[in-house]
């Protein structure tokens, strides 16, 4: 006899929550889950700063200060997007990042992970950088991706419903006793009752979108490392439309501005133009300004189970539990600047940990 179907309510459809279902929904035990998706902004909502999914980049660039965690993670995503490439969602993407600093470049821990890595030769550095790279890395535009995503999750019977949760236990009382929750709220983790992780905050992110189809390179300089005022410059050639390229931007640490600064927006331009001088063709124009929030969290992202039941306060206590019945909970939030570039493996993680778990439902 086959077991018994279960309740999975994922809480958030940004990327990482639709990852997670699309992982889940997609798995050989696909039908052992009733699977819905719990969220105040949709995929649909690519103008809502309420959440940071719409305004990403979106690509696969090296950050510092990763972890076993966060590599093993990256792993497994960029292999998943690369593969993705045939079917147009995703670009491979020539690039070329500069140091500032004395990195060991022959060694960086990436080398093997993305494709055709070479260290540069000194006359190939602009003046200011110390040394840099050049590999092959995939972009993705997150208009065309998100869509996708939850047309593919329709596709296989995942009912969306739009609804802002005020506790754990109130979105728990939707899954009912011997079903799973997932908390992909992101910035939502450090407000949602029964969460409120104050190790969340805000990394804001202002980036301006241009038509420039010379552009075709993703550059940066300095790699992953912002002035003290918050200025990162990269540029991000985008699979679709043609010709769509991000330029960016800001990397404001705990800022939850999202108005536009047009003194920012100009110092954007004019740093990705001193790196890629095309853009000052006539031929580009702007697009938009905009700015999005990165979802972070001090040490990193939090993917960990926890039990709700009878051990917990009464408004976290689902009513529909009963006493006995337990809720499974799995969190999953605080990616910041990498949300896209762990997602498959953050997944895989999530919904190896559900079915982990699954025999104690
Ligand atoms: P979000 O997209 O914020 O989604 C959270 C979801 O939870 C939303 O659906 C929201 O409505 C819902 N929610 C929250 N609280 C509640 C509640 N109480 N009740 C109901 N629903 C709730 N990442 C990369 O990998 N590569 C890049 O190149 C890149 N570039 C970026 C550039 C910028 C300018 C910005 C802003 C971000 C960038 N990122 C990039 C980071 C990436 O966008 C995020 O890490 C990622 O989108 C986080 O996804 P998420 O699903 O965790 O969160």
């Amino acid at each position: 006899m086959s077991a018994p179907v279960k309740n999975v309510v994922v809480l958030g459809a940004g990327v990482v929550g639709l990852t997670i279902a699309y992982v889940l929904a997609t798995s050989p035990e696909a039908e052992s889950y009733k699977i819905k998706i719990v969220a105040r902004d949709m995929p649909e909502d690519l103008d809502s700063q309420a959440f940071a999914s719409p305004w990403a980049g979106a690509n696969w660039s090296p950050m510092r200060g990763f972890n076993k965690d966060t590599l093993r993670r990256e792993i497994a995503t960029f292999n998943k997007f690369w593969d993705m490439i045939p079917t147009g969602l995703t670009r491979a993407l020539p690039s070329r990042v500069y140091y500032d600093d004395d990195s060991d470049l022959a060694n960086l821990w990436y080398k093997t992970l993305v494709r055709d890595f070479r260290v540069l030769e000194p006359s190939e550095v602009p003046k200011g950088a110390k040394g840099g790279v050049s590999f092959k890395t995939f972009s993705v535009n997150p208009e065309v991706y998100l869509p996708w995503l939850k047309q593919q999750l329709q596709q296989r019977g995942v009912e969306f419903i739009r609804k802002r949760m005020h506790s754990l236990g109130q979105a728990a009382a939707i899954v009912g006793a011997g079903g799973v929750l997932v908390n992909a709220t992101a910035l939502g983790a450090r407000s949602l009752i029964g969460v409120e992780d104050k190790d969340v905050y805000p990394i804001r992110g202002q980036t301006i979108i241009v038509n420039a189809p010379a552009v075709d390179e993703f550059l940066s300089f300095p790699l992953g490392r912002p002035s003290a005022d918050g200025d990162a410059t990269y540029i991000i050639p985008r699979p679709s439309p043609t010709g769509h390229v991000l330029l960016g931007g800001t990397y404001q640490e705990g800022s939850w501005d999202t108005s536009l600064d047009f003194s920012s927006a100009q110092g954007i331009f004019e740093r990705c133009a001193a790196l890629a001088p095309a853009l000052r063709d006539k031929e580009t124009r702007i697009l938009s300004h905009n700015v999005g929030l990165r979802p972070a969290r001090k040490n990193g992202a939090r993917i960990e189970v926890e039990w709700l039941d009878g051990s917990h306060k009464s408004e976290l206590l689902p009513a529909s539990a009963g006493p006995d019945g337990r809720v499974l909970i799995v969190h999953a939030y605080g990616f910041g600047p990498a949300g896209y570039q762990n997602s498959w493996g953050a997944a895989e993680e999530v919904v190896a940990l559900i079915k982990g778990n699954f025999s104690k439902l």
